[in-house]
């Protein structure tokens, strides 16, 4: 029997374990921990990839959303529009900055929010939309812009699970007014411990953004308000650097490995993930529908068979215990309640080879038959 984990980072650093050891020790003997030269090419090397003007390193990517609301101007008495399926960083960083979060229920192909579904939820307190590219899927974001733009509505992208997707030829993250990503390990691109950015083209949020990260201060002590300690550290910053240079083929081998999926995974019984047109997906997660009440059972069968899985998310936000307080009930959010039962993600990362899927995909069909 074969053992596949879920994702797998110890593959990923044996196969550059010479480019990130040497890029380590350059930041200690420069002793660059904060700030410097490092951070500062990365920066700039990140805000290429994007296609974006400016990028500013921060803590996490939890803190990329909070301070990119936060440049915006955003906070109590503001209501921002997210997607009732994500993980709680998306609503939790509405939230931390005083203004409310009102969630969308999401289109039963994609995950991801149901752009149908955003104008009834616009009010006068209205002040942005917060869509997320979940699972390395572009959220459709030509009629968010659409609707931001109506409205006077700003458009913050949570592309935290989606470094290096494509929208219509555009690169995530730079299509709307500023985009936040995470470098937790386990993303797309991930640091060795935590890490986070904003990206934006937009000269004055940028400058905004970066006071805010770091004590509301250009310089040393001229402190023109108050921020929070939120900085990408000189450490991840040269890891993510050598890692930036490999991203593109890491998200090409996810997408191998995805379309080999689909090819065995046909006539499987299970539901395979459905890209919109034009976009280029960087498939952070695999998701497939396995069916109602089977799951349990599912995710048992194949972990017998060495196969580990997940469930992103098992619950859908608004009916989290954290949420209790806005009263939703389940059947506000029909799509996402019925999707975060019978949503499991496949084992999927870039190093993962053919004779494993093929594996994976010969356990799932398996257990249909
Ligand atoms: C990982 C993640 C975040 C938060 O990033 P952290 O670096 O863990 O704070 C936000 N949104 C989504 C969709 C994520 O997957």
């Amino acid at each position: 029997m074969k053992t596949i984990a879920f994702v797998d980072l110890r593959r990923q650093y044996e196969e550059i374990r010479g480019e990130i050891d040497r890029a380590m020790e350059e930041v200690i003997s420069k002793t660059a921990f904060v700030g410097g030269s490092f951070l500062k090419s990365f920066e700039e090397g990140f805000a290429a990839f994007c296609g974006a003007k400016h990028c500013i390193g921060v803590g996490n990517g939890t803190d990329a959303l909070f301070l990119a609301l936060k440049a915006l101007g955003i906070g109590a008495g503001d209501e921002v529009i997210t997607v009732a399926n994500s993980f709680i960083a998306t609503s939790e960083a509405v939230t931390m900055t005083g203004a409310k979060v009102v969630f969308v229920d999401i289109d039963p192909r994609t995950y991801n929010i149901d752009v149908a579904r955003i104008e009834e939820k616009i009010t006068s307190r209205t002040k942005a939309i917060l869509p997320v590219h979940l699972y390395g899927q572009p959220a459709d974001m030509d009629p968010i812009l659409e609707i931001g733009a109506k409205h006077g509505l700003k458009v913050v992208e949570d592309a935290a699970q989606a470094h290096g997707a494509m929208y219509k030829g555009r690169r995530i993250g730079s299509i709307g007014d500023i985009g936040c990503f995470s470098f937790y390990p386990g993303k797309n691109l991930g640091a060795y411990g935590d890490g986070g950015a904003i990206v934006t083209s937009n000269d004055e949020w940028a400058v905004r953004a970066r006071m805010l990260a770091n004590h509301g201060r250009v310089e040393k002590y001229d402190h023109d308000m108050e921020g929070v300690n939120s900085r990408l550290d000189g450490l991840q910053a040269a890891i993510l650097g050598v890692k930036l240079k490999h991203l593109p083929e890491w998200n090409e081998r996810r997408r191998r490995n995805a379309s080999l999926y689909n090819e065995y995974l046909k006539n499987s019984g299970v539901v395979t993930p459905f890209e919109i047109k034009d976009v280029q997906p960087v498939y952070h997660l695999y998701v497939v529908k396995c069916g109602n009440g089977v799951r349990e059972k599912f995710q048992d069968h194949l972990k017998q068979r060495g196969i580990s899985t997940g469930v992103h998310y098992p619950i859908a936000l608004p009916n989290l215990k954290a949420y209790a307080y806005l009263g939703h009930r389940e059947s506000d959010f029909p799509v996402a309640t019925a999707a975060s039962r019978e949503i499991v993600s496949l084992p999927m990362f870039p190093e993962l080879v053919r004779s494993e899927i093929e594996y994976v995909a010969e356990a799932v069909k398996d257990f249909r038959m």
